[in-house]
This record gives C-alpha cells, structure tokens and sequence, in this order.
C-alpha cells in the first residue's frame, strides 16, 4: 500500500462559521469552500495548509454519525484521513491483515475523493479514514 501523506484533519463542530473563526482571523489560514456530503450528513469547511487540509465537519440530521459523535464526546478530531494511491488495494490489505473496517467499499467523500473508514478498535480508537483522490 502507498500512503502519501495526511491528506486530511476532520474535525467535528456544531457550528462551521463559529469554529472557522480560529482557523482563518487567528492562524491566517483561508476557508476554500463548503460542501454538503449527504452521504455522511455533514457539511464540510476546507481549510487547505499545506499539502493537507483540516476540514470543519458540521452534522446536518440529528441521526449523522458525527452529531452522535458531539452528542457522545463533544466536540473535537473527528478523524485522521490517509491518503492512498489505490483504495481498492489499500482496503484489500487492511482486511487480510485482520483491521476491522467499517466500510467494505470506497463511498463518495468530500471535495470529490473515493473515502472508506477502518473501525477505531484497529487503531487506539483513533478513527482513521483512507482517501483517493484524482488530482
Ligand atoms: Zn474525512
């Protein structure tokens, strides 16, 4: 498997505009965009530093994974996201080396990248996610 680098920090919030403020009047850094992602019921705030970004992750239903998550934890990192050459390959490996997944298959994810989440209990409950992306 080839992992490239951090492509990306998630970071659960209850309010985007609320937590951007830190991000971009404090540490300078500039919100590219934000996107809806319906199939993980959140709306995402891209802040690129680097070659890697933190993304401002925002539940849209009550029933999202991350308003459970706020509703459990707080607020707070979400998830570390990996960036992979080949997913298909990558989820592969992860299965015969015994890593639980939650996702079986690639799902679509943010800002147009092929996403799938490996159980905490693989990794110090640290969600991990591993992420294609074209560019
Ligand atoms: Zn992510």
């Amino acid at each position: 498997m080839e992992v490239t680098r951090i492509d990306h920090i998630g970071i659960a919030v209850r309010d985007l505009e609320e937590a951007a403020k830190i991000y971009r009047d404090f540490l300078q850094l500039k919100v590219t965009g934000i996107e809806e992602v319906p199939d993980q019921k959140v709306k995402v705030a891209f802040i690129p530093i680097g070659d890697s970004e933190v993304e401002l992750l925002e539940p849209t239903t009550e029933d999202s994974p991350v308003a459970k998550f706020i509703e459990k934890r707080g607020e707070g990192i979400h998830h570390i996201a990996f960036r992979v050459k080949n997913l298909e390959e990558a989820l592969a490996q992860a299965q015969a080396a015994g890593i639980r997944l939650i996702d079986e298959s690639p799902r679509p994810g943010a800002g147009g990248a092929r996403i799938a989440f490996l159980h905490p209990k693989s990794s110090n409950r640290v969600l991990l996610e591993l992420c294609e992306r074209t560019d």
